[in-house]
């Protein structure tokens, strides 16, 4: 038997306006959306009119993805951000909607290592030319920038790995001088302690998956600008591509970010306590901004408001059996890759393969080091155990 139920189907799929009045929440709700509705059928047919900030469509994202991007933009002066799915999704759709056939490329070449790969393969194959220069030396920059040619020049600081500060407001001036936009990779520092598009730079990219997530469980990157019409561009380009994001994942930022300025006074403040202790205790070098013989020092200390808890401990001649050795008798500290998160990380890594102008050894390891919220003591018991076992090889 079967009595007219359908009658309801209309209540079933169309919910009741409940009113908001009074719900004065501090959460930024989840707001869930591909379609769109608009008020009247004009409204729709210039629908176009609302790009690039407007809502028509859930692929350029919903309200609290909007949030995210207007608390970046804060954290940055910036006038726009636009949330991606990862921070080397930031990186690649930024050279792609800049780039075009023909065109040069300029990369630092301490970056994030899979930013090269992508560029000398995806845009080497669309006819873009990439070259890779040092960015602590000014006049090896000068000596590669092609004016009129070269269209884009991308650095990180400080460097992947080998953490070299460089000085972002020079790079800047070649840059601009040569008709190139700059772009910074701002991932370690996060806007709290650099704000790249005040020192000269015109896109900056983050992966939110470290820092601004920080509990190493979601993926998400920002790019990040004051140029309306790189904006634009940016966004036309995403759209094209398909390519958007969950509002799960913006809703983890946006409560990543709440704690974020904690958690890193925290980690910058025991990294930078570490890297002295390391520098007086061992024969190794220790790679940190902080310490008085890095690369950049100064320009850190101009540039930078502090640090957060990533550097590295560069290991000469230590074979790999001995490094394994001295990190699979680590307690607290684990073994993995990516950072930022509430756990320490200890990563080895040799990047002589990555890298063509600021070469590395082939015997040499780079053990990257992320301090998380442990007990410090626990953290400094197993990095004394680390050394230990590395002079016993
Ligand atoms: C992790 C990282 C990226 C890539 O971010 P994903 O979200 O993992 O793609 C880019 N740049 C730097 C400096 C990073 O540390």
């Amino acid at each position: 038997m079967r009595k007219n139920i359908e009658l309801d189907d209309t209540l079933c799929v169309i919910p009741p306006e409940t009113p908001l009045d009074g719900f004065a929440s501090l959460a930024v709700p989840v707001y869930r959306a591909s379609t769109i509705v608009f008020p009247n059928a004009a409204a729709y047919r210039s629908r176009a009119a609302r790009s690039p900030d407007g809502y028509s469509y859930g692929l350029s994202g919903t309200p609290t993805a909007r949030t995210l991007e207007g608390q970046l933009c804060a954290l940055h002066n910036a006038e726009r951000a636009i949330v991606v799915p990862s921070g080397q999704a930031a990186i690649s759709v930024t050279m792609l909607a800049l780039l075009k056939n023909g065109e040069h490329l300029l990369i630092a070449d301490n970056v994030y290592p899979p930013v090269k790969d992508f560029a000398c393969e995806i845009l080497g194959d669309l006819g873009i030319e990439t070259e890779f220069f040092d960015p602590t030396r000014m006049v090896d920059l000068e000596a590669r920038l092609q004016p009129g040619r070269t269209r884009l020049v991308w650095i990180e600081s400080p460097g992947s790995t080998s953490m070299e500060i460089c000085d972002i407001p020079s790079i800047s001036r070649l840059s601009k001088a040569a008709g190139a936009y700059l772009g910074c990779d701002n991932t370690w520092a996060t806007g709290l302690l650099c704000k790249p598009l005040d020192l000269g730079v015109d896109i900056v990219a983050e992966a939110l998956t470290k820092y601004v997530g920080g509990h190493s469980d979601i993926l998400l990157g920002a790019i990040i600008l004051r140029d309306i019409e790189l904006y634009r561009r940016i966004r036309a380009t995403l759209s094209s591509f398909g390519v958007g994001v969950s509002p799960d994942e913006c809703s983890l930022a946006l409560r990543g970010m709440q704690t974020m300025g904690l958690r890193l006074r925290h980690v910058g403040e025991i990294s930078e306590e570490f890297a002295h202790r390391l520098a007086e205790n061992c024969s190794h070098a220790v790679l940190h901004p902080c310490l008085g013989n890095c690369a950049g020092h100064t320009l850190w200390q101009r540039d930078f408001k502090g640090s957060s808890g990533v550097f590295s401990l560069q290991l000469d001649g230590v074979s790999a059996e001995a490094v394994d050795r001295a990190l699979d008798g680590l307690k607290t500290f684990v073994i993995g890759n990516s950072w930022g998160g509430t756990r320490s990380i200890i990563a080895p890594m040799v990047i002589a393969p990555d890298r063509q102008v600021m070469l590395s050894g082939d015997q040499t390891t780079h053990l990257r080091i992320s301090i998380g919220l442990e007990n410090v003591d626990h953290l400094w018991a197993d990095l004394k155990y680390m050394l230990r076992s590395l002079q016993l090889q």
